[in-house]
């Protein structure tokens, strides 16, 4: 295959789907334009709680790549990247192949802080990537037992709610408070769904490392058990942490409010694996940067002024509550019900509509 090309998209995170979404409905920017990425579908994050409650089947939460691509006139690519070397810049792939491209845009997502694990007593269950973690979950399904969550943030929450009923004991286990970063109305709404549900919730209580069938966090006991969900949120692509881009504390990509990397100009970055102060790593981000990015991938090309993003000051959460209710929440205000759940089940249904799932 020749492998030069004018444009490639890293990663089909969901800001590379609506990139793809805007080109397959118009103007595209011009010459050979690839996709990255490790998986055939891409996976939406909004219906995954609904998936493990079994309200959504697996194929109307995810999108098939290569008929979006066509759409969009971009060649589909899959394989897993291992390295990058923003300089050419060039992306090495695990069967070492090599690709090279004149401008690169990175939409790779994050994954989970994982503990330390001594000896094989506990299976861990990472909440990404989807693809993996749908696997196995339905896996554990055939013969349920308890399991521990580590993660206190909205998916942790989300899926205790979801799992709840279908394994015989849950564990919440939150370094700090449960939603400590959502309104106090949301978090004493979710504590009521969640004990409600029979779920043992554990805060101020930092796992470190798994020793066999144990979840040891300061020195002591917490759990004994075989299955274990990780879903401690964003933590940065270790592989990134070598490939020259400038990076901030924490190990993600450095943008500039077009999107742009911070030390190449050549190259984007979007979504979780993105750092841009005002920007939470969560979907709704992720998505609405999707807009700005197809616009500047086309105008920096051709040498145009790019456009910027502006995050909002608030972003709307809307939680799953595992029965198809929701809780919501947006600046101080907090809400929960059966119509909610039905506007947040309209809301990931049309996302999946407009990039051509139509299961
Ligand atoms: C259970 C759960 C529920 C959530 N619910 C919500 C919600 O309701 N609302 C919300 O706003 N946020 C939600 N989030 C957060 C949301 O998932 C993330 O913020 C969002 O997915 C980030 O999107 P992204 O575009 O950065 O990348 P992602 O959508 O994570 O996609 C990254 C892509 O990069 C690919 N990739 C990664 N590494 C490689 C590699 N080395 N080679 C090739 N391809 C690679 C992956 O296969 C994937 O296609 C939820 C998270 C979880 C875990």
């Amino acid at each position: 295959m020749n492998t030069d090309f004018d444009l490639l998209l890293a990663g089909a995170g969901h800001s590379h789907l609506g990139v793809l979404n805007q080109w397959a409905d118009g103007e595209r920017p011009m010459g050979r334009i690839g996709l990255v990425s490790a998986e055939p579908h891409a996976w939406y994050s909004g219906m995954m709680p609904g998936l493990v409650a079994e309200h959504y089947q697996p194929r109307q939460c995810r999108i098939g790549l290569p008929k979006l691509c066509a759409a969009a006139e971009v060649e589909f690519i899959q394989g897993t990247l291992v390295a990058l070397l923003p300089d050419t810049p060039e992306l090495l792939l695990a069967t070492g192949e090599t690709l090279r491209s004149t401008w690169l845009s990175l939409n790779l997502g994050s994954l989970p802080w994982l503990p330390e694990q001594f000896g094989d007593g506990m299976e861990l269950l990472s909440v990404k990537p989807f693809a993996d973690f749908i696997r196995r979950w339905q896996q554990w399904q055939e013969s349920p037992e308890p399991v521990a969550i580590l993660g206190g943030g909205p998916a942790g929450a989300e899926l205790a709610l979801a799992m709840a009923g279908r394994v015989p004991a849950i564990h919440l286990f939150c370094a700090g408070e449960l939603l400590a970063d959502h309104p106090r109305r949301l978090r004493a709404l979710a504590l009521g769904h969640l004990q409600r549900a029979d779920v043992q919730i554990h805060e101020h209580v930092s796992i470190q490392a798994v020793h066999g069938n144990t979840l040891i966090g300061d020195g002591q006991i917490h759990w004994r058990g075989r299955r274990l969900v990780v879903a401690t949120g964003p933590n940065p692509l270790g592989w990134l942490r070598d490939s020259g881009l400038r990076l901030d504390g924490d190990g993600f990509i450095e943008v500039s409010p077009a999107l742009q990397s911070r030390s190449h100009r050549h190259v984007f970055a979007s979504g979780d694996c993105a750092s841009l102060p005002g920007a939470a790593r969560n979907g709704v981000h992720a998505v609405r940067q999707a807009a700005v990015l197809a616009t500047n991938l086309s105008r920096a090309a051709i040498g145009q002024p790019l456009r910027h993003y502006h995050p909002q000051t608030h972003s709307l959460a809307l939680l799953a509550d595992g029965q198809r209710g929701a809780l919501m929440s947006w600046a101080n205000l907090a809400a929960e019900g059966k119509l909610l759940g039905l506007w947040k089940d309209h809301l990931d249904r049309r996302f999946m509509r407009q990039h051509g799932n139509r299961d």
